[in-house]
């Protein structure tokens, strides 16, 4: 990443313009910055020691249930001696809130112990556009709470996701068509 600026993270006035831009309250910031490095003391990670720490914004403003009052959602990587059998963060965080019944996120939040600041793996970003429209931003977080915001749309451009699958059924029809 390394023709991409990384934002002051103690900046109010950095934070303020990032928050305009990707439509979430300073302390909604505040509380993503927080909480995804908070988030990376659970993570179980003895083979790498590389902790990172999750953390979702959900959106609450169409659910009716007893769960609107959940509005942030954390995770951490979890390792495993088979070593590829490890998850990410992202995904931990993701499925722990789907799980809930909570599918609706306006942000994301990844903190780790490194600068310059990570971003979501491969398998992460395409977890991440199951769930979340394009311009969901997905802010970045290094050591020092300094970060790097950008849009899911342009961490995963030209994705393939639910509305790219047509019903089985649309499929072999247009299959007996053609024979
Ligand atoms: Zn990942």
């Amino acid at each position: 990443m390394d023709e991409i600026q990384i934002l002051n993270g103690s900046d109010p006035a950095v934070i303020a313009d990032a928050c305009r831009a990707h439509s979430i309250t300073t302390e909604e910031f505040s509380e993503l910055q927080s909480r995804s490095a908070a988030a990376k003391a659970t993570a179980y990670c003895p083979y790498s020691q590389f902790r990172v720490g999750a953390t979702l914004l959900v959106d609450t403003s169409s659910s009716q249930d007893s769960t609107a009052s959940t509005k942030y959602v954390n995770g951490a990587n979890v390792e495993n001696a088979s070593y590829p059998v490890g998850t990410c963060a992202e995904r931990v965080a993701l499925g722990t809130a789907v799980v809930s019944g909570l599918k609706t996120f306006r942000a994301i939040a990844v903190s780790t112990d490194v600068t310059p600041p990570s971003s979501p793996c491969g398998m992460c970003r395409q977890f991440i556009r199951e769930f979340c429209d394009f311009p969901t931003p997905i802010f970045m977080f290094d050591k020092d709470g300094n970060f790097v915001v950008m849009k899911l749309k342009e961490l995963l451009p030209l994705s393939f996701g639910p509305d790219s699958l047509p019903s089985p059924k649309d499929l072999l029809a247009a299959r007996a068509d053609k024979k």
